[in-house]
């Protein structure tokens, strides 16, 4: 069986494969000279940097459990208690988000009749949601239209958008509610408005974790005490030796009866099975002639940019030290960053006592132009703009800029439809599977949540075909 693309996505669909069934022979093709795709840590002296993912969510289960089935839960660290929660840029200042909220739903009321982020016309509106009429169809819309209609065009500016940038680098005027915010779009339609939902489930006690969002709610996240590359090698190492084929890009799939040729570096490879697990553009390119409808579906999904600018500061160069783990930058404030994450306040073992890790976020959606700029100038702008926000200056002792291209899938209003055609699509061919995280969530744990859902339907497929063919020779 051929795996193509040794990200998270491959890599975690072949080693669910192996310890299904260890009969299975597999090949992973990886493009590029590591395994791993956009997750990678690097060590420079006493610095510790994750290059993309720096920890993943326990909610789904699916890759703390992929983690306890590796062996690596030694490996795995919570975030440290000082300093959780995280900040929203306003005015210049870093200012809490409002204890309670998480990303759109408050479950706290003080903390947002108090909260400095907004004026009081905005808090009235807010507290208008409660009588807002659900919508009445149940049709797909954009994150800003649900916020503005609901909670008022503030909350949307000042604390919704900039905090979903955070997380998806997006255009909240584009990104999907269904697809990306589904339980807070089930809520309105169960119980009318958030408010309420949100008083029905203090009652049953369902809101314990999110109503401490600065507390409880990080402690389901975990990271690697050696950068998330850990998880990549973890996994990479759960498979024998002779699978992954490093330098080894696919240029071309093609069906052959129940066969597929896979054309790797020019040569032909002949599979029984093929898990295409590389990013949609790749996909699009190698399913253009075998899954024209799908080809033609992950056109549309659009993948945003951003660059990292890793910075390692002394603590006595920042003049207004702030603790938290990190903060976001709402477009309004004018500003050339998109979000700020203090990588060594999160986790320990980042930077040496005496100094801080920073990550600073540039690009998205909102921002690519600022992508064209050199190393040197994004480094310059990072610093600029610490500089105003927590007072940075002096020289930083260590620098390096990473850049993800068109590593960012955007779930668009519509994402849902397009996904259901991708796959209906896809299972028309046999012997065929996808695992992209643009189709079914962009985390670590759904990605691995679907590996998960593609071996176990792999190995019922090859049971099935192994069962008609053992058939076909009894007769
Ligand atoms: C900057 C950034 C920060 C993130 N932070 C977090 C986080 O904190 N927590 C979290 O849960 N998630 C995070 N994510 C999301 C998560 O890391 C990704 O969704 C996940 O790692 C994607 O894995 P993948 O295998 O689907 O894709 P990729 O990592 O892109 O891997 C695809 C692989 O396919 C290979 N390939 C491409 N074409 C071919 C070909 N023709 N032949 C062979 N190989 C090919 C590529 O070289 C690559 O190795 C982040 C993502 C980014 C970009």
């Amino acid at each position: 069986m051929a795996i193509i693309g040794g990200g998270l996505s491959g890599l975690s669909t072949a080693a669910k494969l192996h310890r299904l069934d260890k009969s299975i022979q597999l090949v992973l093709y990886e493009s590029g000279h590591r395994v791993g795709g956009v997750i990678h840590s690097e060590q420079v002296d006493d610095f510790l940097i994750d290059h993309g993912a720096d920890m993943f969510s326990t909610q789904p289960s699916a890759a703390f459990d992929f983690c306890c089935e590796l062996g690596l839960e030694d490996q795995l660290i919570e975030p440290k208690l000082k300093g959780r929660g995280a900040r929203i840029v306003r005015t210049g200042q870093l200012l809490p988000i409002p204890e309670g909220f998480v990303l759109m739903r408050a479950t706290q009321l003080w903390p947002m009749l108090t909260t400095p982020l907004l004026t009081l016309k905005g808090k009235l509106r807010f507290l208008f949601e409660r009588w807002i009429a659900p919508a009445k169809d149940e049709q797909d819309e954009a994150v800003s239209t649900f916020v503005q209609r609901r909670m008022g065009q503030e909350v949307l500016d000042r604390i919704v958008a900039p905090l979903s940038a955070g997380i998806y680098t997006a255009d909240v005027t584009k990104l999907s509610m269904q697809t990306t915010m589904k339980g807070i779009a089930s809520m309105e339609k169960k119980y009318g408005s958030l408010a309420r939902a949100t008083t029905v489930r203090r009652r049953k006690g369902e809101d314990s974790v999110e109503r401490s969002s600065t507390g409880a709610r990080y402690g389901q996240f975990r990271a690697f005490r050696g950068g998330m590359v850990e998880l990549i090698n973890g996994i990479a190492q759960s498979l024998p030796d002779e699978v992954i084929q490093l330098n080894s890009p696919v240029d071309s799939i093609r069906p052959d009866g129940n066969q597929w040729t896979v054309s790797e570096s020019g040569n032909d490879h002949e599979f029984d099975h093929v898990v295409l697990a590389v990013p949609p553009k790749a996909a699009l390119h190698l399913l253009h002639h075998v899954a024209p409808r799908a080809s033609a579906e992950l056109a549309k999904i659009e993948s945003a940019s951003t660059a990292i600018v890793v910075l390692g500061v002394s603590t006595q160069d920042i003049q207004r030290p702030v603790e938290t783990f990190g903060f976001v930058v709402p477009l309004s404030e004018k500003r050339r960053i998109l979000a700020g994450s203090f990588a060594s306040h999160k986790f320990s073992g980042r930077s040496p006592e005496d100094h801080v890790l920073i990550r600073v976020f540039i690009g998205g959606a909102m921002q690519a132009d600022l992508l064209d700029k050199s190393d040197e100038e994004l480094i310059e702008i990072a610093r600029e703009e610490l500089g105003e926000l927590i007072g940075l200056t002096g020289e930083p002792v260590v620098t390096r800029v990473v850049r993800w291209n068109d590593a960012m899938p955007q779930y668009h209003v519509g994402h849902g439809d397009r996904v259901r055609i991708i796959d209906e699509d896809i299972a028309l061919l046999p012997n065929l599977s996808f695992i992209s995280n643009a189709l079914h969530g962009v985390g670590i744990a759904p990605v691995i949540k679907q590996a998960e859902q593609v071996a176990l339907e792999t190995i019922a497929s090859l049971q099935e075909s192994g069962d008609s063919s053992d058939n076909e020779g009894i007769g």
